[in-house]
This record gives structure tokens, sequence and C-alpha cells, in this order.
């Protein structure tokens, strides 16, 4: 029992009562926590901005027997951008239902935390790709969970795989021309920007360009890493693969 600063990325809200909300934060040192917004979506609440989803913001939060709740908040950065725009929307929502998904409450996540500001903030500062930058954070993302392919043996045999040009998602590497069925093709323009995401951290993970088509090879990749090593199918991904008409 007690008052505690909190600090950190709204990730998700759910409505409760009339006016209240519940909202799960990403926050430093503390992991993802369910706290409790009283009043918040009332026009005229002091909450209202620093608990939207995307707001990296501070809050004051009294804690009660099995329960948090804000009693005072404030964004630090808001991130609107996020919200003008339809890919940014989308791709920016699809990586808060990632980590809201993915993450357990009370476990501290500063590193994949870190690695959601930095996205958002290239996204909605710099205007970069958003789909890019979400395949960027995927294999950022998938390496923190401890995720590391193999790629210089056959992830189903074990042989020496001189030149790549295989890769299994389920296998969890790349596989030799023999088990080259157990896989899918996979370009060097998609194996160098995955090694470079590996061996880099901070902003320079996101200082590269992909062709078109290499970008949708590296997403679908992430994409069947993520089904199979974090077992998550997201709602938001649904949306994003259907063709818009
Ligand atoms: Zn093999």
């Amino acid at each position: 029992m007690g008052t505690e600063k909190i600090t950190g990325i709204v990730l998700k809200e759910k409505e409760h009562g009339e006016s209240s909300k519940q909202i799960f934060v990403l926050a430093k040192q503390v992991g993802k926590i369910c706290l409790f917004a009283k009043g918040a979506r009332k026009p005229k609440s002091k909450l209202l901005a620093a608990t939207q989803p995307f707001c990296y913001s501070d809050f004051l939060v009294f804690q009660g027997r099995g329960f948090h709740s804000i009693t005072q908040g404030e964004s630090i950065e808001t991130f609107y951008e996020m919200r003008t725009d339809m890919d940014r929307f989308l791709y920016g929502s699809y990586l808060l239902e990632l980590v809201e998904r993915t993450s357990q409450e009370g476990m501290e996540q500063d590193d994949v935390l870190e690695l959601l500001l930095r996205t958002l903030w290239q996204i909605a500062k710099r205007k970069d790709n958003p789909r890019l930058c979400s395949v960027i954070f995927g294999l950022k993302f998938l390496q923190y969970s401890g995720w590391m392919p193999d790629m210089e043996c056959c992830a189903v045999c074990g042989a020496k795989v001189s030149e790549v040009s295989y890769f299994s998602a389920l296998a969890g590497g790349a596989v030799c021309t023999t088990h080259s069925e157990s896989g899918s093709p996979i370009s060097k323009g998609a194996i160098k920007a995955m090694e470079y995401v590996f061996h880099n951290s901070g902003q320079a993970i996101y200082r590269f360009r992909l062709s078109q088509e290499v970008l949708e090879e590296l997403e679908q990749l992430v994409d069947a890493s993520l089904q199979i090593h974090m077992n998550v199918k997201l709602k938001s991904k649904e949306f994003l693969d259907e063709p818009f008409f």
C-alpha cells in the first residue's frame, strides 16, 4: 500500500464503467502493469491525454490491495503523429498489441520498452516507413526473446551451409539444399538486413532501406517466427495483411 511513480508507455486501454478505464502500461523497471484510471474517459479529465495508447507518461499511482489506481498522470510524449496517418496508426497498433500480448505482468522488460520507444520515434517523428520499422522491431524483439537463428549450419541436419539460400522459421535457421523443402528461399538482401539488425543496437538498427520485395520477404519471416516462437497471431496484423479495397 502506498503511492509510487511509474513511467511507461500505454499499450492498451479497456473501458470500465461509464467514464473510467483500465490501461496496460509497459513501465520502466516494472514491466507490464494494469492501472485503473478513474474518470479518464470524461472529456475534461486531467488523465485524458496521458492514458491514451502510444502515450509515454509519468503516473503517480496509489497501490491498493490487488489494484493500482492513477492519482496523477502527465504525458512525456504523446506520439500524436501515430494517429494522423492510417499506415502509422496500423503498424503502431500492431507493435503495441505484439508487446501487450507477449509480455507478462511484473516482468521487467526495459530493453523492449526502449526498443518500442525508439521505433515509435522513428515512425512518428522521423517519418520512417512504418512497415520497415515494424520488421526491424520484430527482428530485435525476437532477438531479445532469445531467438538467434543459426545461419552457418543447417537447422535440420547440422551440416555446414557455405552459401545460405533457404531458411526455415520452424527449424529456426538456415537449411542446406538437401533440406530446402523444410524452408523457403531467402535472398542475400534479407540475410544481410537480418544480420545487420542482430549485430547493431540503438538508433543504428533503423539506418538502412530495403526494396519492397526484400521487405515483404523479411516481413513474412518475422511474422512466421513470431508465430512459431512466441505463439502470437495478432488481430491488428490480420487487418494489415488484408488488401484495402
Ligand atoms: Zn540439412
